[in-house]
């Protein structure tokens, strides 16, 4: 009894210092240093495709991802408990508002509800939304350090852009790290071959890649599994030379410059 106790106590007091996502930290921080270049893989929507075919492929490669999660989404009010279980696998739940209010004037955005065109927002409604969202996420994941993905990389509200507004509660905000360090590809029906083209093209200055998936193998803007699960094959292959962790991870290890979160310059919108 007193055995267990002690054990218990032992763990309570490891837990209290070094979570999982701070021992990755603590082992990758150094990751400039050797040379290595950061991937951060992440997944927008809360696809049902990303459950079953992205998770576990994760999972069995032993590789960290974001999950930028739409609460309203069906598969997320359906899988809350899955969802929980995938933040304490290490992987990184993060904000991408509420309801996802994209420009709905744009091209292709046919699908945008009237209820959630941005150019019918207010940059404090937009501030609520996320607010909101990041207490969800919170009473989720336990998580009080997150980032955000701006849902169709939209900002202008009907009286402004509300990415400033919402700075505070990110530590990084994707699409917005300054260009002269990261990039950003959102692969559609691409092969494994042409993004990894796109990763070892890419100029030595360029120390995080972000590769943005949405749907693997189903659902909308759609990668298939087979190419997915190739691409995941040659980042683990290719260890010594990229690190791939969580976005939050990666920004824990490099925290954006004050110009380069968010500044319009640098975040496209
Ligand atoms: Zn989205």
């Amino acid at each position: 009894m007193l055995a267990a106790h002690y054990r218990t106590t032992i763990l309570f007091i490891t837990g209290l210092f070094f979570t999982a996502n701070q021992l990755a930290f603590a082992e990758q921080s150094n990751w400039l240093k050797e040379g290595k270049v950061a991937i951060s893989l992440s997944y927008d929507d809360a696809l049902l495709s990303q459950l079953e075919n992205v998770v576990p492929a994760l999972n069995e490669r032993d590789l960290k991802a974001s999950f930028y999660v739409v609460p309203l989404s069906v598969e997320f009010k359906n899988r809350l408990a899955q969802w929980r279980t995938i933040a304490k696998q290490g992987h990184e739940l993060g904000n991408h508002s509420l309801f996802h209010a994209c420009q709905g004037s744009r091209p292709g955005r046919e699908w945008v509800l009237p209820e959630n065109d941005l150019s019918t927002r207010t940059v404090n409604a937009m501030v609520n939304e996320i607010t909101v969202a990041n207490t969800l996420l919170n009473a989720v994941d336990g998580e009080t350090v997150r980032t955000f993905t701006p849902p169709c990389f939209d900002q202008q509200t009907q009286n402004g852009n509300y990415l400033l507004a919402i700075k505070s509660q990110f530590i990084a905000v994707k699409s917005c790290d300054a260009s002269n360090f990261s990039v950003l590809i959102a692969p559609e029906n691409l092969t494994a071959k042409q993004i990894i083209v796109f990763i070892i093209s890419q100029p030595k200055n360029i120390k995080l890649i972000n590769i943005l998936f949405h749907g693997v193998g189903g659902d909308h803007l759609i990668t298939a599994t087979a190419e997915h699960n190739a691409l995941l094959d040659y980042l683990v292959i290719h260890r010594d030379k990229y690190w791939v962790d969580t976005y939050r991870n990666i920004r824990l290890a490099v925290p954006p410059r004050p110009d380069e979160f968010p500044n319009s310059d640098v975040c496209p919108g």
